[in-house]
């Protein structure tokens, strides 16, 4: 039961409110950042991450709590077919996203990784059904979820066994309840997740601005970004009906 956890942090809101749980639990974190090859260093989300990591430790009892954090490049992971593999099959199944294959590949160095997928109301992700069918999940020794890899298949193991998650048993609108309770929503003020922001602030019509305001979490958003939500939508809607 080691009192550091290392957790895949990239400013957004998942990740961001595990970092603040793992606080809470009176672990050391050390958060990990890593830097994709086909995407630039998103500056938002390092201002972001820059950002909340000064305000938790302004707060006595995080003082010294968040390592600085690790920035691991993508092109110094060593490749893994297996997991290329698996990913593919999942890919085919799910749309399993291919940063994931670096993730595990990266997992397999940095065993008990913590990712912050979360439960999602909706259908969510492809990483969200692949878990959701084909994964048996228990709770480790911390009461964290991680996959039942006697009992998973092959291919889930090869992604997902090296990876623990966290707060896969919490949906955002829950986290914001329990960090009103700790009084630490404020922190989640700097969050960043939005694609492609418009002046600086979420755009509201890219996938994750969707996926948050469809989980009702749209107060993180400006009027104008809600605005361009329901227009798109529906857009879309009239799409469907003809
Ligand atoms: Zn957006």
């Amino acid at each position: 039961m080691s009192s550091i956890v290392n957790i895949l942090w990239s400013g957004g809101w998942d990740s961001t409110y595990m970092l603040i749980q793992q606080l809470q639990k009176g672990k050391i974190v050390q958060p990990v950042y890593i830097v994709f090859n086909k995407r630039l260093i998103n500056d938002l989300e390092l201002k972001a991450m820059d950002t909340i990591r000064n305000n938790l430790l302004k707060i006595n009892k995080f003082k010294d709590k968040i390592l600085p954090i690790k920035f691991i490049n993508e092109r110094d992971i060593p490749d893994n077919q297996e997991i290329t593999n698996s990913r593919n099959y999942l890919y085919e199944k799910y749309g399993l996203g291919i940063q994931y294959s670096t993730i595990a590949k990266y997992a397999l160095m940095d065993k008990g990784i913590m990712l912050g997928l979360e439960k999602t109301p909706t259908k969510g992700a492809g990483i969200t059904q692949a878990i959701r069918n084909d994964a048996k999940l228990v709770l480790d020794e911390d009461g964290v979820l991680v996959i039942d890899t006697n009992n998973s298949d092959k291919y889930i193991n090869d992604l997902f066994g090296n990876i623990k998650f966290p707060i896969l048993d919490i949906t955002e609108v829950e986290m914001k309840e329990k960090l009103l309770e700790w009084n630490l929503l404020y922190i989640m003020d700097d969050v960043w997740f939005c694609y492609t922001p418009i002046d600086g602030k979420p755009c509201g019509v890219c996938h994750p601005c969707e996926q948050k305001i469809s989980c009702g979490m749209g107060y993180l958003m400006s009027d104008e970004a809600l605005n361009r939500y329901q227009i798109k939508k529906m857009i879309n809607d009239k799409n469907i009906n003809i």
